[in-house]
Parts: structure tokens; C-alpha cells; sequence
């Protein structure tokens, strides 16, 4: 495998609370250790991407402003940590528009690879639901990582997976649309993609 240099991150479940079509700034609560972690892996070098998809922007229940905000504070937040994203895109568009970026399909990537000359053997994907699986797996990159906030646990029974009793347990390539790595929270995904960093 080669050694990874950039990570692609989703965002509620993942680095934040998932409170269900978050609009309001106040609302944005990182999980405990997140900050830290995407810190940790901001001063080893490695470059964080955000990809997320914001349906509830295509379902009219919040706007750009509202998901604009919540931005400015997630950075705000990631800041105290040292850990800002390299870039970031969200899919603003409901199930059934038939966009290319809503996860998991690749049109986030596409647009990253090309605004930043990415290689996806040097990529590993950390999120908490099917959709970010899919995506890590269809882009080819290195390692995608399942943890189990937000909904991992309901998403790792569906696929007929279990977390085990190790923070971070790597099941390899066993399945086609398995994640390869599944980690209990993100810190431990960030210490696993550590050990794997460039
Ligand atoms: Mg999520």
C-alpha cells in the first residue's frame, strides 16, 4: 500500500454530532479527542479534505448561509486544535437530483483530484455511513475507515460487520464493498492512518 498523504473526512458522525440537518452554528460539538486528532494529523503533514453531504440544503430546511456558518464555526473550533482543512466541498443537492457529487458518488473527488493533483492510492477515506464507504472504495483510495460514531454501529450491522473489543481493527480487502479499516471513533482512525502516513 502506498503511504498515505491526504485524508477525506465526512463530517456529522464523523468529526462532529450528528444532529440531524445541523443549521445552526451553536450546534456544532466535536466529538471528544477530534480536534486533537485532526490536529495531530495536520502536523504530521498530512492534507485534510472535507466532503459532506448537505441534503438538507436541496430539501429547503437550511441554506448556504445557515451551512456557511456552521463552517466558520467547525474551523473556528479546529483551529484551537492547529488542524484547518486543505479544502473543502459540500454536495448540496437531495437524493434523486441526479448530481454526481452527492456521496458516494465520485464528483467531490473529481473536483479535489483536480484542484489539487491527487493520487488516490495516497488517500484514505474516514466517515460513518455507507455512503462514505462507497465513496473511499469507488475513488480507489488506500484505506477507507468506518468508525463507529453517528451512525458506524448501525452501518457496520447492515453490512454484517461488528466492532470489536480493539479501537482499531483492519479488515484488509476481504469483501468488495467492506471498508478496509473499522475504527472505534476518529482518533483511532487518525492514529491508524498515522502509522500509514507518508
Ligand atoms: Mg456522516
Amino acid at each position: 500500500m502506498a503511504r498515505i498523504r491526504h485524508v477525506f473526512l465526512d463530517r456529522d458522525g464523523t468529526i462532529i454530532k450528528d444532529k440531524h440537518y445541523l443549521a445552526d452554528p451553536d450546534g456544532v460539538e466535536l466529538f471528544a479527542g477530534a480536534g486533537r486528532a485532526l490536529g495531530r494529523m495536520a502536523q504530521a503533514g498530512l492534507s485534510l479534505f472535507l466532503v459532506t453531504n448537505q441534503s438538507g440544503i436541496g430539501r429547503g430546511l437550511y441554506g448556504e448561509r445557515e451551512y456557511a456558518a456552521c463552517s466558520a464555526r467547525l474551523a473556528e473550533l479546529l483551529a484551537a486544535h492547529g488542524a484547518a482543512f486543505a479544502d473543502e466541498l459540500h454536495c448540496p443537492h437531495a437524493p434523486g437530483e441526479g448530481c454526481s457529487c452527492r456521496k458516494p458518488g465520485p464528483g467531490m473527488w473529481e473536483e479535489l483530484a483536480r484542484r489539487h493533483g491527487l493520487d488516490p492510492a495516497e488517500c484514505a477515506m474516514v466517515g460513518d455511513k455507507a455512503a462514505d464507504v462507497g465513496f473511499g472504495l469507488g475513488c480507489g483510495f488506500a484505506a477507507t475507515i468506518l468508525v463507529r460514531t453517528g451512525k458506524g454501529e448501525a452501518t457496520a450491522a447492515a453490512m454484517g460487520l461488528d466492532f470489536t473489543q480493539h479501537p482499531v481493527f483492519e479488515l484488509g480487502a476481504r469483501a468488495a464493498d467492506w471498508p478496509h479499516v473499522l475504527a472505534w471513533d476518529l482518533v483511532a482512525a487518525s492514529q491508524w492512518v498515522l502509522r500509514h502516513a507518508a
